[in-house]
Formats: structure tokens, sequence, C-alpha cells
């Protein structure tokens, strides 16, 4: 999506130990027409599959994930990081290395919101090492769902966890696919 690859050539900023900084439209400051946008063409990759429900993971991931269930016209199911009292009591759950936050926790979501005969859509905003997703995945199978694929708005392909899942036969489409990034210079895949 050249859209997404010119933001993060203009907006974007590379932090110490790889991580891309795209606060300024997509994780904290939100370009809500740009972000409608991503959902729009996260819709055009995934239309005619099936998908019924996407799940992401809080917080970063529910902004795009909401804006490809309105263009999908599906509902979004976010997994919490934090067991809170609303939490419902039976939960599927997954641990998860976290790349920015350097620990482990535990991701759960509530078994009502996912169902055996759902078609899950995974979306994220950013695709590193792959934890993310893959405790998502579990999730959907621990659940007995069927996954159609992943949707990412950001994968650092230099990471290796895009192309070790497509390797697996996993469908993993990224709006843009960073291959090197340095302190002054990102260079994408071309797609
Ligand atoms: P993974 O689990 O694939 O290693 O990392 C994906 C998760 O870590 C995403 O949910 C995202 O929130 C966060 N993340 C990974 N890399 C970056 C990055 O370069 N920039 C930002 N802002 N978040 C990242």
């Amino acid at each position: 999506m050249k859209a997404l690859e010119q933001k993060i050539l203009k907006e974007g900023t590379v932090l110490p130990g790889n991580v891309l900084k795209v606060g300024s439209f997509l994780n904290q400051k939100i370009d809500s027409d740009f972000i409608a946008e991503v959902g729009r063409e996260i819709a055009r990759l995934y239309e005619g599959c099936g998908v019924t429900k996407i799940l992401t993971v809080e917080s970063s991931g529910i902004a795009i994930a909401v804006a490809a269930g309105i263009a999908l016209h599906v509902p979004v199911v976010f997994a919490k990081k934090h067991r809170s009292a609303n939490m419902p009591s039976s939960v599927y759950t997954a641990s998860v290395y976290s790349f920015t936050h350097k620990e482990t926790y535990e991701i759960a979501v509530g078994n009502e919101y996912i169902e055996s005969g759902d078609v899950v859509l995974i979306v994220d905003d950013f695709l590193a090492n792959g934890n993310a997703v893959r405790g998502l995945m579990r999730i959907t199978e621990e659940a007995g769902a069927q996954l159609a694929g992943c949707a990412i708005a950001i994968e650092k392909a230099f990471q290796g966890a895009g192309d070790k899942l497509r390797s697996e036969g996993v469908r993993v489409e990224s709006l843009a696919i960073i291959e090197k990034m340095t302190d002054s210079s990102v260079e994408f895949r071309a797609q």
C-alpha cells in the first residue's frame, strides 16, 4: 500500500532496538481517514474469503481491526492483556512475549466471543517476531475456529516471522513490508 509506505517515510522514526515509531498516525494519534483506507485495503484483500470475525490484541491493533471490521461488516474481538473484573470466567488464553515491552504476558479472549464455526482474520499493527500473531492463532485454534489469514499494517521482514508463517502455509498480507531500516532510512519490499 503505497500510501502507507509514504506515511512511514514522512512521519515514522526509527528508535533503538529496531522499533519503528508511528505514533503520529497509527499508534497514539490516529489518522481517522487514513485508518479507514487501511481498513478498506484489508477488506479488499480478504473479500470473498468468508471471514466472520476479526481478532486482534489490545491496544494498538484495535484501531486497524475496527477499520477492517467496518469495511468487511464483521465484528471485531480483541484479546485482553490484563485480567479485569468484567472478563468472562471462561477464556481462551495464550502466552505472548512482547517485543516492545520485553516481557511475557497472557492474552485472553472470552470463550463466548469466538465460536467453532467462525472464520477468523487476525489483524495487527506490526509483525516483528510473530509472537502476538502466533498467540492469536493459538486462541483461534483453541476455539475450534478456522483461520482465514493475517492482515498486518507493517511487517518488519528482517525479523523473519512473516516469511516463516507463509512457509508454513499461513496467508499473511502486510500492507507495507520493511526489508531494512536504519536510523535514517527505511527500505520496502516491492509488492
Ligand atoms: P511480534 O509479536 O510480532 O514480535 O511483535 C508485534 C507486536 O509488537 C505488535 O502488536 C506491536 O504492537 C509491537 N511491535 C513490534 N514491533 C514494533 C515496532 O517496530 N513499532 C511499534 N510501534 N510496535 C511494534
